[in-house]
C-alpha cells in the first residue's frame, strides 16, 4: 500500500526552514549596529591600473601615480542614524545621456537580457541539466537580483518611504555615500567608511537573506536541494561576495580601509582585467548618473533586464 503519505511529515520541512530563516532574518535585521570598530583609512591611488588615463571619466584628474599616505581619524566609528542629514532624492534628468556621456540601454538591448534571464530560469527548472549547474544559476540570479533590489529600494528609497523606514540605517548610510564621493570617484575629508564596506553583520544577513531566497527557489524548481548543500553553498557564496565587494568598492573610490568588523579588504584580489574595468565604468556610472541606474555592483545583470544600465 501507500505509505509514503503517512510518513510525510504534517509541516512541510521547507516551510520550517523558511520560517526560522525568516525570524532569524527580521531579529538580525532590527538590532542596531552597536559593535565597536577601529578604522585606519588611508587615500591610495587606484590599484586598477590607469583606469582614470583609460577615459573612464572624462572630468577626472588623471592617474596621480603618487600614493597619498593622508590619513584621518573617524572619531566616533559608531554610525548614528540621525546625525546624519536626510539628502534629498536625486531627480531623475530628462536627459538621457549625462554630462560625462553615461547613456541608458536600449529597449532591444533589455529585451535580449530579458532572453538571457528566461534562458537561465528555463535551465534552472530542467531535470536534464546537473544539479551543481542548476544550483549555480539559481545563486547568481537571486544574488544579482537580491544586490539590485536592496541597493534601488532600500538604499535610495526616497526619503520617509516605507524601503527608508524599514532599512533606515541603510539608507541614510548610503546617502551619506553619495554625497561624500566627489565627481572623480574620491572621498571628501571625515566621510563615513562605514558606507564603503560589508560589515560582518551586513553579511550575515546577506547570508541569510541568500538561504532563505535559495531554499524558495529550490523548492520551485524541484531541485529539494538538502540543507547542508544550501548553508554551505550560500556561506561560501556570501563570503566570496563580501570578500569581492570590500575590495571593489574601496578601489573604485580610491581608499584603503583596515577594519575589525566586516571581511577584510585584501590586498591580493588584485582586479585589472577587463571585467574590472567594465564593473568600474558601471560604478563610476551609478555615482554619475546620481543612483538612478546601475544598481548592481559586483554581479551585472539585474539593471540590464529592468532597462535601469547605463553605459558609455
Ligand atoms: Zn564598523
Ligand atoms: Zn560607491
Ligand atoms: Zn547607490
Amino acid at each position: 500500500e501507500e505509505k509514503t503519505r503517512e510518513t510525510r511529515p504534517f509541516v512541510p520541512i521547507g516551510m520550517v526552514r523558511l520560517s526560522t530563516g525568516l525570524s532569524l532574518l527580521l531579529s538580525l535585521s532590527f538590532t542596531q549596529v552597536s559593535s565597536r570598530c577601529s578604522i585606519q583609512t588611508t587615500r591610495s591611488s587606484p590599484e586598477i591600473l590607469g583606469w582614470r588615463s583609460k577615459g573612464l571619466r572624462s572630468r577626472g584628474l588623471g592617474h596621480r601615480g603618487v600614493t597619498q599616505r593622508e590619513s584621518w581619524k573617524v572619531g566616533s566609528a559608531r554610525y548614528n542614524a540621525e546625525q546624519q542629514a536626510p539628502v534629498s532624492k536625486s531627480k531623475t534628468s530628462s536627459k538621457e545621456t549625462t554630462n560625462s556621456g553615461y547613456k541608458k540601454i536600449s529597449a532591444l538591448e533589455q529585451a535580449k537580457a530579458v532572453g538571457v534571464a528566461g534562458t537561465m530560469t528555463a535551465l534552472s527548472y530542467s531535470d536534464s541539466v546537473p544539479v551543481p549547474i542548476r544550483l549555480l544559476l539559481l545563486t547568481y540570479m537571486i544574488w544579482s537580483s537580491a544586490e539590485y533590489l536592496f541597493h534601488r529600494y532600500a538604499m535610495h528609497a526616497p526619503y520617509n518611504s516605507w524601503g527608508d523606514k524599514c532599512l533606515r540605517n541603510y539608507n541614510r548610510l548610503h546617502m551619506a555615500h553619495h554625497g561624500e564621493t566627489n565627481e572623480d570617484m574620491t572621498m571628501r575629508e571625515g566621510f563615513n567608511p562605514h558606507g564603503i564596506y560589508f560589515s560582518y553583520k551586513t553579511s550575515a544577513i546577506s547570508m541569510l537573506a541568500g538561504a532563505l531566497l535559495l531554499t524558495a527557489a529550490s523548492e520551485a524548481t524541484n531541485i529539494d536541494a538538502s540543507l547542508v548543500t544550501i548553508l554551505s553553498s550560500t556561506v561560501l557564496t556570501s563570503i566570496i561576495y563580501g570578500l569581492f565587494w570590500n575590495r571593489f568598492h574601496a578601489d573604485s573610490h580610491e581608499v584603503k580601509l583596515e577594519y575589525n568588523d566586516g571581511l577584510p579588504a585584501l590586498d591580493f584580489l588584485k582586479f585589472d582585467n577587463k571585467i574590472a574595468e567594465w564593473l568600474l565604468a558601471n560604478h563610476v556610472g551609478h555615482h554619475d548618473v546620481k543612483g538612478v541606474g546601475n544598481y548592481n555592483i559586483v554581479l551585472p545583470g539585474a539593471d540590464h533586464v529592468f532597462g535601469t544600465y547605463y553605459e558609455r
